[in-house]
This record gives C-alpha cells, sequence and structure tokens, in this order.
C-alpha cells in the first residue's frame, strides 16, 4: 500500500498528518494536532493506545505503513532512534515514505539525528529533526517549546501544520545535528540540577529537613541560575572568566562542605566530589581567582 513521490510532493496538504508512536509525548502531540482540527492518522507498536485519540476523531492505523501513506507529514516521537530505526528501516514503510516528509521529534544524539538524515536522503524522504523541550503537559499551550534542524525551505512548508502544536517553534538552522545538539546541552543543564537536587534531598532529610521545608528555598537557589545564563555568555564566549565575586578558591571550599557532611552521613558524594576535582585542577593550573565555569575550558579540553 504504497503511494508514488509525485503523489506526496503535489499534495502539500497541510490538513492531515500521521503520529507514529504513542507514548505520553506522541499522545500529546496528536492531541494537539486533533485540536487543530487537523486530520490525523496514529499508529504505535503496541496496539490500544489510540483508543481516547480514535474517541476524538483521530484515525487508527492497522500499520506503520499505512499511516504513513495517509498524510504528506509524518511525525515520529519514540524513545529513541533505535526505535525509529525499528519503525521506518522496514522496507514497505521506507517505501511508502518517499517523497514525503518525517519530523523526528524523538531525543537521541546529534549523530543519529545526522545518520537518520543521510538515510532518509538515500531512499527520497525527505527530514527533518527536533527536539521537544518541555513536558507533556505544555503541547498545545504556549509553554511548549520545539527545536527544529534541516533545510529550511521544508521547515517553512511544514511550520503552519508543526505550529498547531502551540508554543514556540525555533529553526536552528540547516545543520541536521542542531535541535539535537541543543537538546543535550539543554538536557545536561537540566539532569545535572535534577541529580543535585536529589542529592540535597538525601542531605537535608539526614539533618532532619524534610522536601517541604527546604522547597522554597530551593526555589531561591534555582532562581539565581536563568540571570546566570544571561550575564556570563558573553564572557564564556570570549573566554574571560571573572571570579571578581565568586572565585573557583571559595567554590571549592563550599563544595567540600557539601562532600564533608555528605560522607559524614554515610550518602555518596560522587557527583560533588567530580565538581570539587575539577575546581582544585584549575585552582591548581593558576585560575584559583577566576570564576566556576573556567572549568568549562578544563573539560573541553582547552587548558
Ligand atoms: P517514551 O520515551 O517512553 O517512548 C514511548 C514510545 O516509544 C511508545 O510509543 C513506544 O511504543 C515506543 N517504542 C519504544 N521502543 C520501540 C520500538 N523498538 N519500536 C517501536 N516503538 C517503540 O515516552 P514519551 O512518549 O514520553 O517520549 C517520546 C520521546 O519524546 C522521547 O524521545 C522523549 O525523550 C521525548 N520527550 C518526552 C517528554 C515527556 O515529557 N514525556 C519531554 C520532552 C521530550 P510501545 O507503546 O509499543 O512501547
Amino acid at each position: 500500500m504504497s503511494r508514488n513521490v509525485t503523489e506526496h510532493t503535489e499534495h502539500h496538504d497541510q490538513s492531515a498528518v500521521t503520529v507514529l508512536g504513542l507514548g505520553p509525548m506522541g499522545r500529546s502531540l496528536a492531541g494537539a494536532f486533533l485540536d487543530a482540527g487537523l486530520r490525523v492518522t496514529v499508529w504505535n507498536r503496541t496496539p490500544g493506545r489510540d483508543r481516547e485519540l480514535v474517541a476524538r476523531g483521530a484515525v487508527s492505523a492497522r500499520s506503520a505503513e499505512e499511516a504513513v501513506v495517509a498524510s504528506g507529514l509524518t511525525v515520529v516521537c519514540v524513545v529513541n532512534y533505535d526505535a525509529v530505526d525499528a519503525i521506518l528501516r522496514r522496507e514497505a514503510v521506507t517505501d511508502a515514505l518517499k517523497g514525503s516528509t518525517v519530523v523526528n521529534l524523538t531525543a537521541d544524539t546529534p549523530d543519529r539525528a545526522r545518520d537518520a538524515a543521510a538515510w532518509a536522503t538515500e531512499h527520497g524522504v525527505r527530514y527533518l529533526d527536533g527536539a521537544i523541550m518541555t513536558p507533556v503537559t505544555t503541547i498545545g499551550t504556549p509553554a511548549a517549546v520545539f527545536l527544529h534542524s534541516g533545510p529550511e525551505d521544508l521547515y517553512r512548508e511544514h511550520q503552519p501544520v508543526l505550529q498547531a502544536l502551540g508554543g514556540t517553534h525555533t529553526h536552528l538552522g540547516d545543520d541536521i545535528g542542531r535541535a539535537a545538539a541543543y537538546d543535550i546541552a539543554l538536557l545536561d543543564i537540566f539532569w545535572t540540577a535534577m541529580a543535585g537536587y536529589a542529592h540535597a534531598l538525601a542531605v537535608a532529610r539526614a539533618e532532619g529537613i524534610s522536601a517541604r521545608q527546604l522547597a522554597p528555598f530551593a526555589k531561591g537557589i534555582g532562581d539565581i541560575l536563568p540571570p546566570l545564563f544571561e550575564e556570563l555568555a558573553e564572557e564564556v564566549d570570549n573566554g574571560t572568566f571573572s571570579g571578581e565575586d565568586n572565585p573557583l578558591t571559595s567554590a571549592a571550599s563550599s563544595m567540600a562542605h557539601i562532600v564533608h557532611t555528605s560522607e559524614a552521613h554515610g550518602i555518596d558524594a560522587g557527583v560533588m566530589r567530580a565538581a570539587e576535582g575539577l575546581a582544585r585542577r584549575a585552582i591548581g593550573q593558576g585560575y584559583g581567582a577566576d570564576g566556576f565555569l573556567r572549568i568549562a575550558e578544563l573539560l573541553g579540553g582547552r587548558q
């Protein structure tokens, strides 16, 4: 059941979209497309996850190949690119996709995005890569954040349909790996911060402080970060790391207190030890008066 290239490219149908993958995110994406009045075809490896969407008007496809021929635009959102490959690189699906567009909103690495694009080019599939930077609850609302990369004209062509997902959409350029690269950097911030928060909760609990008691102050600490991202960006890009207000020597001492308190309670301090170790290395190289972000140079092997 495959549709030929001309049929796909001549249509430019902006009223239909196929969603492959109906985990929490795929279901939210499909729901937002339905809310926008689009003709939505859905498919998921495990059947039955589309019940609510079908009740709201989605068409349930019996196979991935049947799903992709229903629309000129297919949005894929599954756990990782191994799963994407398992779906798209079956001959019947690849044939059915010829001439149509895939927007892959699955998270993975920049290299996997580039590999997917090479596969798409080889098989006559038009390909855009993307990343979703906000939770499922934001989809279809102004709070959603989407990053896109790949050929700009292709992005512009499908932008009206993608806008149905709400929020802000940023095209980061033709390099197909760009969205995944931003995703990795941003998730690095998120997961490192969450690891720090989990560790802080363990230390706080050991000291008899509940998560609820800590919360308002934890929020205060979190609020310090966004202005720093803005203020320090210029310095970092210029390779200067002013430590006037908070030099590395002071930061390392603060981190050592966390390590000692954790270990006194028998709590693993490995993550903080690693950060303190980097700070001490930079101090050893003569950068003690610099700011903490000097360690980014160290990590990048630039010193
Ligand atoms: P998951 O990351 O758990 O992905 C679940 C989906 O992947 C299901 O449709 C599942 O199918 C499918 N899948 C897994 N393995 C395979 C396979 N081998 N072959 C075919 N399909 C497979 O849930 P989400 O929906 O939450 O996430 C989807 C993507 O969105 C991920 O890349 C995630 O990082 C990203 N994302 C999610 C956010 C969120 O808040 N949830 C926020 C931002 C990004 P089945 O039902 O058959 O198991």
